[in-house]
């Protein structure tokens, strides 16, 4: 039987709408799960999804609205459960380490949800964003990736899986349901990471 997923967005900054888009879209393609995607803003909204996403945007004030929300908590609780898988995109790759390397913000609050350092910041500041295609393992063909002040995975221990570098940076990265990106696959028409995602929590 096929599956019907609830997945929420994290309504706190950034590209929000973008990620609802792609993840209807990826639902549309895959055969594997239906689902509905909505945005969720606020501690009770957490209970009823089946996994999040978050967006990219400036990882210390999504942190800080969080922790004052008291979203922060409702979601650990749930990453202690095993029971909420999580895409975090940019900032939200920065919000799901266990450790941030470098010059950092101490009201930064991290989610502890995967064995990664990140580095924020790690490509330089805005005028050096970029896009380039990148190859991620099992994709059969390049990504197209677009990094906006783009944090890097600096170091992955336990059974946490590298899934993409640049440079010899790592730039994707997945351990059990927890799938962390440096860059933003919700401004491009390419669903195939939101796919992934999918297939990898149903
Ligand atoms: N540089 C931002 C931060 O440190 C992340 C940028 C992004 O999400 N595009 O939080």
């Amino acid at each position: 039987m096929v599956k019907n997923l609830s997945i929420g967005v994290l309504g706190i900054q950034g590209d929000v709408s973008e990620h609802v888009i792609s993840m209807r879209n990826a639902f549309d393609k895959t055969k594997k799960a239906n689902g509905e995607v909505f945005i969720v803003k606020y501690k009770e909204e957490i209970d009823d999804i089946d996994a999040l996403i978050f967006p990219g945007g400036e990882s210390s004030t999504i942190s800080n609205i969080l922790y004052k929300s008291g979203l922060f908590e409702t979601i650990i609780d749930r990453i202690k459960d095993n029971s909420l898988p999580i895409i975090g995109t940019c900032a939200g790759c920065i919000l799901l380490a266990k450790k941030i390397v470098g010059k950092t913000n101490d009201d930064l609050k991290l989610l502890n949800a995967m064995d990664i350092e990140v580095e924020r910041n790690a490509f330089g500041r805005q005028k050096f964003s970029f896009e380039r295609n990148i190859n991620i393992n099992g994709f059969t063909k390049p990504y197209y990736a677009v990094f906006i002040r783009a944090p890097r995975i600096i170091k992955t221990s336990g059974n946490c899986e590298i899934l993409a570098k640049i440079d010899k940076k790592i730039i994707m990265a997945r351990q059990d349901k927890f799938l962390a990106l440096s860059f933003h696959p919700e401004l491009t028409r390419d669903t195939r990471i939101h796919e992934f995602f999918i297939n990898m929590i149903v």
